[in-house]
């Protein structure tokens, strides 16, 4: 079969264990066996978040359930903060669901500041705060524990997080942090064919959302609705089966590498990653705000990108052009979920093979 690496920022590499586990004949999603299985999925989720909280399970991708967080939680008004295409997103959304917001921006390559975020709550307009984790778009990894400090002093504001290329990457510190909503995708770090998202919830964060107009939240995306099923080890609606046999084998697999492993290897991939690319691209994230999970790159040296990709995809390695604003001026690599240092230094001697055939046949 002609499989292509996925190098990409999501959807990664999967591997066939997970691939075989999620290929099983469906049973009904009222049986004791799917409540089984849904509650250990949660309980192992649960322990990748560092939570004791309410865990969803949402079969959509994770844009669903930014829409879900503003729909079922803004009140008052949001502050939307943003570094980059999908922290922008959640301020479109909100404004396209006819919730008040304002969005407070950081150039594309910075980081969120939490004295940004502190000069916003102080003028008291806002009840919910949203923040991307890691910002797949420039490969900026926001300063989350600062960041949730700063929240955790206005006691009427929620906080959520979109932490889609982050989750079962970097470590998320659920109830330490004091957050109130995360969520994730689970074609990004998870390693799973796409399709499926998780979402972490505080108590505070759904006794808010009962006090929403159901008209404002809707049937799909009513986090209590959710909340409800989910504690009885159901989903309101018919789940993707397949992802939750999928999430138990991934579950299964951190629980023995260990998360402080898993959270290491990570580490260890974007350093080695960083190392590579930081002269011959140069870094496009601000210095101390790196990724560890997608490593996103400037073109100093006006390098054809776009060739290299298509290069690179003959030879069977698929990376990432830029995203949005970005596209043609950086691309991206994606380091996260079941890839290896070892898998990762192939890719590289591919690119680096790529990059000296590119420069001869300049020179020529
Ligand atoms: C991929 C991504 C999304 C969108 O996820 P979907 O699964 O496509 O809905 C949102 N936010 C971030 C940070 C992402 O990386």
């Amino acid at each position: 079969m002609n499989r292509k690496k996925l190098f990409i920022p999501g959807p990664t590499h999967v591997l066939d264990d997970t691939l075989q586990a999620m290929a099983q004949y469906p049973m009904g999603h009222r049986s004791q066996a799917y409540k089984d299985l849904h509650l250990k999925v949660v309980a192992g989720i649960q322990k990748v978040l560092f939570t004791e909280q309410t865990i969803l399970l949402s079969t959509s991708s994770a844009t669903g359930l930014m829409e879900a967080a503003v729909r079922n939680l803004v009140h008052k008004r949001a502050a939307n903060f943003t570094c980059g295409a999908f922290s922008e997103r959640w301020a479109e959304i909100t404004d396209l669901c006819g919730l008040p917001q304002d969005t407070f921006q950081v150039d594309w390559g910075l980081a969120n500041r939490p004295e940004q975020i502190q000069a916003a709550l102080e003028t008291g307009r806002y009840d919910v705060v949203t923040v991307v984790h890691n910002e797949t778009s420039t490969g900026v990894a926001n300063p989350m524990a600062e960041i949730a400090a700063v929240v955790s002093t206005f006691p009427d504001v929620l906080l959520c997080v979109d932490a889609v290329s982050g989750m079962a990457g970097l470590p998320f510190y659920f109830d330490e942090w004091g957050v109130d909503v995360v969520f994730a995708s689970v074609q990004k770090a998870w390693a799973l064919p796409p399709g499926f998202s998780v979402m972490a919830i505080s108590d505070k964060a759904l006794a808010r959302a009962e006090q929403t107009p159901t008209a404002q939240k809707g049937f799909y995306f009513d986090l209590n609705r959710l909340a409800k099923s989910g504690a009885k080890g159901q989903t309101p609606i018919t789940p993707s089966i397949p992802h939750l046999y999928g999430l138990e084998s991934q579950l299964e697999r951190m629980a023995a590498e260990t998360l402080e492993t898993r959270f290491q290897r990570h580490r260890e991939m974007a350093q080695r990653t960083r190392d590579w690319g930081v002269d011959r691209f140069g870094l496009f994230a601000e210095r101390g705000y790196e990724s560890d999970t997608v490593t996103c790159f400037s073109n100093r040296q006006g390098i054809d990108l776009s060739k290299m990709i298509q290069l690179a995809d003959r030879e069977g390695f698929i990376v990432s052009g830029g995203y949005g604003d970005l596209k043609g001026k950086t691309f991206r690599i994606g380091h996260m979920g079941e890839h290896t240092l070892a898998g990762l230094e192939e890719l590289l001697g591919v690119l680096d093979a790529i990059l000296a055939k590119m420069k001869g046949a300049h020179s020529k």
